[in-house]
């Protein structure tokens, strides 16, 4: 249904709409739900993970919409499940939304801390007889959960209202085990909508919560604690993906049914998918865990933290979310479009510098011994006032590939008798190589012509080819990473292709000896460059020290899959 597909013109210049927008523009209008109302969003992520890509286009809608209606957004830590949740992802989630620019100031919450007000609701439900202690087993629910045209059944439905408060309350003093017994809503064992079929609302685990420690040993489920959680902050709109669709019943009868103290509205748009990757932290621990990659911040991840070393910029990714729009029906983005995204950033701000990551000696034989000249070049195009300098001098590296004895037709580098351009500095001629005894070649010869200083050539001589080269006598050593898609197919994430199974083998490729001009010895981690002809690359921000400089190619200045 292409019609939902509304595009969000933001990046276009043009006002931004999509059906969410809409839906708000509604609510605020006169006599709407709204009307009068500051729209207020939350973003709750669960603290069993890092944030991926997935999570920043949620960010981009729950935050960038707040933000267009002049409103206020929340974080939310969502971490009602004790046994996943961990504190050193709460901080990671937090550095991570800051780094793309977003701030909620004091509005900072965790479910955790609902869970008294959350339990005395439930207390709320089973006075009013529409929440009940429940004794049968996940199977036996299982069993019992009806078919679409039969309803569920419990045996336990019937239980006096004192009862249940007076179970539910020794749940929650510990009195029993894990799965002894549950609290479920009383809505409708008939419902067409599984959801509403009595859906357990509080479940018994004794299990250490990594911000309430011991002292709940009952935690509210997701579908219980959510609504509760909005309604507190007075959230207005809660933006969630498509799966919660179906479970939007029972968020509005949570709603309706406690004394809570405002009504929020859930409104769902489809989850983003990028092809040649996942993007579900089960399966990134899964991939963490069996070590296909090195961690969450393993640059071939499509997590946040991961992005941000391989060198991505804020910009360039909520450019990419805000680009891709805002759907009602699920799609899968090409990756190569967030590259595309990424270039475009990268172009218009990342110094250039020169690096040869497979170099090989080029000695200019014509050129004097103990010379070595300066030239003065653009660390941005067409910027004459921010410049460097670099070397020349009689020993250069290149890349390997840039010479070849016997070229096919149409190759514009170096051979025997060939003319090029040294970026920036001379023209040269080849004039042979030296091999090794396997054959191999170490070293390419050339001369060069004095008076083509800059690199133009001498009147009425064409040179197509023009090639990088860094000073040998003066540049420094580093690896280089490179890296190629995680997986070998399109759709890795689909329910049923066991990812595992897909991954790419060749995804990282370590470069060492690398040769990078001499101004890169400054590189602080993280710092990013266009090298030239390579792609853009940035000083990895774990790895690279003063002493040994790593970098990671962030992208290639060209899409290499598009043919
Ligand atoms: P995962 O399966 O990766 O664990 P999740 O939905 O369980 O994802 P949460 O931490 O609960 O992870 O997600 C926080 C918010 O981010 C939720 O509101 C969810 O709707 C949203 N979200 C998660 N994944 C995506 C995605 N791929 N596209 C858009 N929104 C997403
Ligand atoms: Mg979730």
């Amino acid at each position: 249904m292409a019609e939902e597909i509304i595009r969000n013109e933001a990046a276009e210049g043009g006002e931004p709409n999509n059906f969410i927008i809409q839906a708000i523009k509604e609510d605020l209008a006169p006599g709407g739900r709204c009307e009068g109302m500051k729209v207020h969003t939350r973003f709750p992520p669960e603290p069993n993970g890092c944030l991926h890509i997935g999570h920043v286009k949620a960010l981009v809608i729950d935050y960038g919409t707040a933000e267009l209606f002049g409103g206020l957004y929340n974080l939310r830590m969502d971490d009602t499940n004790p046994t996943k949740e961990r504190e050193e992802f709460v901080e990671a989630i937090k550095d991570d939304i800051h780094w793309l620019g977003y701030d909620w100031g004091d509005r900072y919450h965790f479910a955790s801390a609902y869970f008294e007000e959350t339990y005395q609701y439930a207390i709320e439900l089973i006075k009013k007889g529409l929440a009940y202690v429940c004794e049968l087993t996940p199977d036996q629910m299982r069993e019992m959960r009806g078919t679409h045209d039969t309803p569920a059944t419990s045996p336990y439905r019937d239980r006096p209202m004192e009862e249940s408060l007076d179970l539910f309350q020794r749940m929650r003093a510990g009195e029993f085990e894990d799965g002894k017994y549950t609290l479920r809503a009383k809505i409708d064992l008939a419902s067409g909508n599984w959801n509403m079929r009595d859906p357990v609302i509080y479940r018994i685990k004794h299990a250490t919560h990594h911000r309430t420690g011991d002292e709940w040993c009952i935690y509210p489920m997701y579908d219980f604690a959510h609504p509760i959680g909005d309604a507190i902050e007075h959230i207005t709109h809660s933006l969630c993906s498509l799966e919660y669709e179906d479970h939007r019943p029972l968020y509005d009868w949570v709603i309706n049914n406690v004394s809570v103290p405002s009504k929020p509205r859930q409104i769902e748009f489809a989850r983003l998918g990028i092809d040649y990757t996942v993007l579900s932290k089960r399966k990134l621990r899964n991939m963490i865990e069996t070590g296909a990659v090195s961690g969450w911040d393993d640059p071939r991840m499509p997590t946040l933290i991961a992005l941000r070393r391989r060198g991505y910029t804020p910009a360039s990714i909520k450019n990419f979310c805000e680009r891709i729009g805002v759907a009602k029906n699920p799609s899968v983005v090409q990756w190569s479009f967030l590259e595309h995204c990424l270039r475009e950033d990268l172009n218009a701000h990342a110094k250039r510098a020169m690096a040869v990551i497979d170099p090989i000696k080029l000695t200019i034989t014509n050129y004097p011994e103990d010379q070595r000249e300066s030239f003065t070049v653009e660390n941005l195009p067409d910027n004459t006032e921010d410049v460097r300098e670099v070397t020349f001098s009689r020993e250069l590296y290149i890349e390997a590939e840039d010479f070849m004895e016997e070229p096919p037709k149409k190759y514009q580098r170096l051979y025997p008798g060939a003319m090029v351009r040294l970026k920036g500095a001379y023209i040269v001629t080849c004039t042979g190589c030296r091999k090794d005894e396997n054959g191999k070649v170490v070293e390419v010869f050339a001369e060069y012509d004095p008076s083509t200083r800059g690199g133009n050539p001498p009147e009425g001589v064409k040179v197509r080819g023009t090639i990088h080269w860094v000073d040998a006598g003066n540049c420094v050593d580093a690896e280089v990473r490179l890296f190629d898609r995680l997986f070998t197919v399109p759709d890795p994430d689909r329910a049923d292709v066991d990812y595992m199974e897909c991954l790419n083998p060749n995804s990282l490729t370590v470069l060492t000896g690398c040769k990078l001009e001499k101004s890169l010895a400054d590189a602080k981690p993280g710092d990013g460059y266009q090298f030239l002809r390579l792609g853009y690359f940035c000083a990895d921000c774990k790895d690279s020290t003063p002493e040994k400089l790593v970098f990671n190619r962030s992208v290639e200045l060209k899409d290499s899959y598009k043919k």
